[in-house]
């Protein structure tokens, strides 16, 4: 471990940042825009103040159409917001194509959606219909490679999906681990750590991919309800792992893809009980805190940066992600907006914790 940590490249960590269009009640309610973007500059302004604005430089960042232009009292159409159009392939082509190449090299990643809820995390990551995100078009991706490889590598997937909810782990793709008070997640000096008993499904082909996040969605949304919870608190974790073996070279690659997203970032609003909302909004804020540390302590070494600790014991989603992030791994955060004045704190805030992993 400690010699991957010295090996962090430059590139370990890149952020993107994605604007959504404008939905329905930002419309009715008459909403301005207040992001603008130049090439990979994002301006957020203050719509209180207009002197007031602050500018965010990332790797990417990618505007969405709304398909509606009102010009006439200070409200953006896209374009004049600067923005590049990216729809649902540009952003694979940006973003999910180096994770999936990194992996073949036998290389761990880790994409992670950061945003307030409604900001269009599950649209990047799994998208709907037609457009599908950056999870599917991975997985199709993946099989297409392993179908067309010409080469004497024989490939093996395996899919797990599961939930950390209150640092419980709950397996979305079986029935058992949800009574029982959740997963335990265990530390192995192999493996770094895992979790108990987590359901890994092989797979050949993207269509069962699907079929799957199907099934782990449901799950997840019952699971949900009988909380008495709502899904944005938790965050959702799918393991893609790709097990290639060259028998010519008598060699064998394995590789984890990470695809996490993750629990709404806004300030957490009562439901439940008082006690109830305090540990659960405690336990999604450690695990949101301790990612940022993480990351940014990743980046802060890629910079050459001395770093002395690297918090990932602080919270179960950092410990399941750590063989993950950093060392040769690479780690993509997709911090996703909503272009609207009503948005404006929780847009801010998601800017500030997107520049700290830079
Ligand atoms: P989150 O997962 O952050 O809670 P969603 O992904 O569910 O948010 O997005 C909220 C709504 O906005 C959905 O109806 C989604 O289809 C839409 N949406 C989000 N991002 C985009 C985008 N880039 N282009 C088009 N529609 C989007």
């Amino acid at each position: 471990r400690a010699r991957g940590i010295e090996m962090a490249s430059k590139d370990c960590v890149k952020v993107a940042v994605r604007v959504r269009p404008f939905n329905k009640r930002e419309r009715d309610a008459g909403s301005r825009c207040v992001i603008s973007m130049t090439s990979n500059n994002i301006t957020i302004q203050d719509p209180r103040n207009q002197q007031n604005s602050r500018t965010f430089t990332f790797d990417y960042a990618y505007w969405s159409h709304s398909g509606f232009s009102r010009n006439k009292d200070g409200l953006f159409v896209p374009e004049e917001a600067g923005g590049r159009y990216a729809d649902q392939a540009n952003v694979f082509h940006g973003l999910g194509q180096g994770i999936l190449d990194n992996a073949l090299h036998g290389y761990n990643a880790t994409l992670l959606a950061y945003g307030q809820t409604g900001s269009g995390k599950s649209y990047s990551m799994v998208g709907n219909g037609p457009n599908k995100g950056l999870i599917p078009t991975l997985c199709e991706r993946l099989f297409q490679f392993i179908r067309n490889s010409q080469d004497s590598r024989q490939c093996q997937v395996f899919f797990s999906m599961l939930e950390i909810y209150n640092e419980l782990v709950i397996d979305l793709l079986s029935k058992a681990s949800r009574s029982a008070g959740g997963l335990r997640v265990r530390e192995d000096q192999q493996r770094g750590f895992y979790v108990e008993g987590l359901r890994r499904v092989p797979c050949d082909s993207a269509v069962q991919v699907e079929q799957l996040m199907e099934q782990g969605t449901r799950t997840r949304t019952t699971a949900a309800t009988h909380m008495n919870a709502n899904s944005s608190r938790s965050h959702m974790l799918i393991i893609v792992q790709l097990k290639q073996i060259f028998s010519k070279e008598c060699i064998t690659k394995q590789s984890n893809i990470n695809l996490v997203d993750l629990a709404g970032s806004e300030r957490q609003r009562s439901s439940g009980s008082e006690a109830d909302r305090l540990k659960e909004g405690t336990a999604i804020n450690l695990s949101l805190t301790t990612l940022g540390n993480v990351i940014s302590a990743l980046a802060d070494m890629a910079l050459g940066k001395k770093v002395v600790h690297i918090p990932y014991r602080d919270s179960v989603l950092t410990k399941l992600l750590q063989s993950a992030l950093g060392g040769n791994s690479r780690t993509v955060m997709i911090a996703t907006l909503s272009p609207a004045d009503i948005c404006y704190e929780e847009s801010l805030s998601t800017l500030r914790y997107a520049e700290r992993a830079k």
